[in-house]
């Protein structure tokens, strides 16, 4: 389950504040001392952890708060707060484009998720919002990708426009938009090309295609469960790409948290969705607020 392990620290050390009567300086230090080995523990980046710490001891030693009638309260109140402004603060919704199509385009490293991810994303767009999107399958380098596009493309009943592994990146990107204006479509989202690890060749590749897409989002997506990596690589793509947003994946199996908790904080990008699992529906937009409570309980 997602933060399971931090959540069930933070719980047990918030709950022995929550019900005094009287806090002190030292209980709110204390305390803090506990949140932060839980942070740490739980991979979130140091710097990020001493900004944090430090911002919530000053808010909670505040006269209005331990000098209030549940100050107990107060200060986990001041936790949940700070928690939600690191995951985000406001949820970030996707841009949508002045006229249709909003071309999204699809970025991340092999096997964190990017495919499949296209799918669940084009799947939410036509179930939740009502939207008719076109997939596009320009990964043409990774064995199986495109197939795998295509497969989830029946099994949605959603149009997947592929071209083959022997067209540029760039032409299928050209001709899916000629295609998705022809027909009115109203999203268009394309599943680019990932490697292993990054390389100029890809950047430069994925900026070619960024050129002739024009487009309004740029969706990093990241395995949360490689902790710390993804905020580096958010980092990268971010600075060579200029990205938008952040899908995290497999925030069903992280009990820890440490990407999500960072990677606001040390990329400023916002966390747009996040995959809790292997299905087509397993995609929720991020809620910072929704999530803080969920980790505090
Ligand atoms: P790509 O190389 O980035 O396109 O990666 P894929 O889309 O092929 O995904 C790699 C693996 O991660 C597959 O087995 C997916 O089913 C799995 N996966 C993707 N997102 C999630 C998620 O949110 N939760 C879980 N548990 N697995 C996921």
């Amino acid at each position: 389950m997602a933060f399971e392990g931090l959540a069930d620290r933070l719980q047990s050390t918030l709950q022995r504040i929550r019900g005094k009567g009287k806090v002190t300086e030292a209980d709110v230090k204390e305390m803090m001392r506990e949140v932060r080995l839980a942070l740490l523990e739980a991979d979130v980046n140091f710097r990020v952890v001493k900004d944090f710490i430090k911002k919530v001891t000053e808010r909670a030693v505040g006269q209005e708060v331990l000098k209030s009638l549940t100050p107990g309260q107060q200060v986990v109140k001041v936790v949940h707060d700070e928690l939600t402004t690191l995951l985000g603060g406001e949820q970030s919704k996707l841009a949508v484009g002045t006229k249709p199509p909003t071309v999204i385009m699809m970025v991340g490293l092999q096997g964190a998720g990017k495919t499949t991810t296209t799918g669940k994303l084009a799947n939410h767009l036509r179930k939740k919002l009502n939207r008719q999107p076109l997939l596009v399958a320009a990964d043409i380098y990774r064995p199986a990708a495109i197939q795998q596009l295509e497969t989830l493309g029946k099994q949605l009943s959603l149009p997947v426009f592929s071209m083959g592994d022997q067209v540029s990146p760039v032409e299928i990107a050209t001709k899916a938009l000629e295609k998705a204006k022809a027909e009115h479509y109203d999203y268009v989202i394309i599943d680019t090309a990932g490697r292993l690890h990054i390389d100029e060749v890809l950047m430069e590749e994925l900026q070619q295609v960024k050129e002739i897409a024009n487009p309004h989002e740029i969706l990093l997506v990241v395995d949360s469960m490689t902790g710390q990596d993804a905020v580096n690589v958010a980092e990268s793509f971010n600075e060579k790409l200029g990205v938008t947003g952040v899908v995290l994946t497999k925030l069903d199996g992280d009990t820890r948290g440490g990407a999500a908790l960072s990677i606001k904080a040390v990329t400023n990008l916002p966390i747009k969705f996040a995959g809790m699992g292997e299905k087509m529906d397993a995609l929720e937009p991020f809620h910072p607020d929704r999530m803080s409570s969920r980790i505090l309980g």
